[in-house]
């Protein structure tokens, strides 16, 4: 799908490479055995050597490592054996070592790729150019006191995994897939919570434009975009500014951005001029990071299964269609609870019933699925109730709401409410006459030939039996009836 913006000069098309930071994780951080746990009473999870205290030695979390590596393989990318760590130099307040532990020149994972699923269903692959582990730093509050400001060292020295794509996306609709894709892959493997309101996932957002066919131009980079909703809106608002600088004949200078949600625009923070030194040198304190293949195929042996291979399962083993397969596996949750509903029932019926009314009492009560009130036994259960024609399906909608508000497990709310589908052809065969008998107009109209009113019948009679006729026994019975 191709996404363009008309200008006075021509067209334009979008370029973006996205850099994300996903915290690991992990119960320590990445170098100090402080709890990497969010949030905490401040500077409760600091260590000496997160509080930068001179003469501590860095020791690396294997769990981290193993964590950055089943990342790595989960993004089909090549890991390296050997990797190694480089102090990355700035002054800042939440900064006390005054560097940042990162990998620069040798990153522990190289490049990979990302499968993303877009609206109208096609799919694209966006290169991943390398992941890297690095250090968080603190953070400065400036909101507690008019004159002061205060530094929380919690998140000091806690695991971030850089993810670095290539300049491959083309749209902001391609940037919020990718990013969806990659936060998907990241929770099935347990990696990374991805939770972008928290801070443990967000995108620094690299944005230019171009003409169809030329090289690449400037571009800006957007620091710190916390939801891939502003990253969508960053990217239209950054991509429109630098069209009309030049097509107004201007230059667009690469500088470091910030996004205001609010006011919908880029702000520049800092330009190349002041762009940082960061001095990048080896870390002194830190041999090269060697891991061993045996260690890596073990990992990837232990991978649970990845979200394309699932979607492609579920199609196969069930024959859910491509729509449903995708919003099956969109969690792993969601996946295991279908999985656990379509054990011996009808897998196509209960794909319906959870894409359809389960998944729209569960927004409506305001439930996510690990909180569901119906379990997935539960579900399957109304399904047997189907199956096994205990209750017809317009009931079982009603007994799946009763489940949500009750708790009841869906026969006890049959046999409560008294819902059993009636069978006796006798009774079905009273209601019939009895409809038939108080519509002459219309039994006259259907006979004349307006074979429409058979619908009509039907309605009636199951009103009149309040939902519960075997619709199959109801519709032969009118039938012979109506011949009659
Ligand atoms: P740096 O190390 O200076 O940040 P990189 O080459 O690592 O530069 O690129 C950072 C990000 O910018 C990557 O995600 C990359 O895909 C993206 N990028 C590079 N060139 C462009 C461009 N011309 N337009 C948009 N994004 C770009
Ligand atoms: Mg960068």
């Amino acid at each position: 799908m191709s996404y363009r913006i008309e200008g006075t000069t021509g067209t334009w098309e979008i370029v973006v490479g996205l850099e994300v930071h996903a915290q690991v994780i992990s119960n320590a951080k990445l170098f100090s055995g402080a709890s990497a746990t969010y949030g905490g009473e401040p500077n409760t999870h600091v260590s000496l050597i997160d509080a930068g205290f001179p003469g501590m030695l860095p020791v690396v979390n294997g769990e981290c490592v193993a964590q950055a590596v089943r990342t790595g393989l989960g993004l089909n990318a090549v890991i390296h054996l050997e990797s190694r760590f480089d102090r990355k130099n700035y002054f800042y307040a939440d900064l006390p070592q005054g560097y940042q532990i990162s990998q620069f020149a040798h990153p522990i994972v190289g490049e990979g790729k990302v499968v993303v699923d877009l609206a109208d269903g096609s799919q694209r692959e966006i290169g991943v150019t390398r992941l890297h582990l690095e250090q968080d730093a603190g953070k400065s509050i400036h909101d507690q006191d008019p004159t002061r400001s205060f530094i929380d060292l919690n998140r000091s020295g806690v695991a971030l995994m850089e993810i670095v794509s290539e300049p491959d996306i083309r749209s902001p609709e391609e940037a919020g897939a990718y990013l969806r894709k990659l936060r998907q892959i990241l929770r099935y493997i347990g990696t990374c919570d991805g939770n972008m309101e928290e801070g443990s996932m967000r995108a620094d957002v690299n944005v230019s434009v171009r003409k169809a066919g030329e090289p690449f131009r400037t571009r800006c980079e957007i620091k710190n975009v916390n939801s891939i909703r502003f990253v969508m809106q960053a990217i239209e608002v950054e991509a429109q500014r630098q069209v009309e600088i030049w097509e107004a004949g201007g230059i667009v200078d690469q500088e470091t951005r910030l996004f205001d949600h609010a006011r919908g625009e880029t702000r520049s923070l800092r330009n190349k001029e002041d762009a940082h030194d960061y001095r990048y040198f080896p870390d002194p304190d830190l041999l090269p990071l060697v891991i061993e293949r045996d260690w890596v195929d073990e990992l990837k042996a232990a991978l649970p299964e990845l979200p394309e291979a699932k979607r492609a399962r579920l199609e196969e083993t069930y024959g859910v269609t491509r729509y449903e397969s995708g919003v099956l596996t969109a969690e792993q949750s969601v996946a295991d609870f279908y999985e656990a509903v379509a054990r011996d029932r009808d897998p196509r019926l209960a794909a319906n019933w959870m894409l359809g009314d389960f998944f729209g009492a569960l927004n409506r009560t305001g439930h996510a699925i690990d909180d569901s009130p119906v379990s997935a036994d539960g579900l399957r259960e109304l399904l047997g109730l189907i199956a096994d024609s205990t209750i017809n399906g317009k009931i079982a909608k009603e007994v799946l709401e009763d489940m949500f508000e009750t708790g009841e497990s869906a026969s006890a709310i049959v046999e409560r409410k008294g819902l059993r589908q009636v069978t006796d052809t006798g009774a079905i065969e009273a209601a019939i006459r009895e409809i038939l008998a108080a519509n002459a107009d219309k039994l006259a109209e259907y006979k004349s030939g307006k074979d429409k009113l058979f619908g009509f019948f039907v309605g009636q009679t199951m009103k009149a039996m309040k939902g519960k006729g075997n619709p199959a026994l109801v519709n032969d019975l009118l039938k012979k009836l109506l011949a009659g």
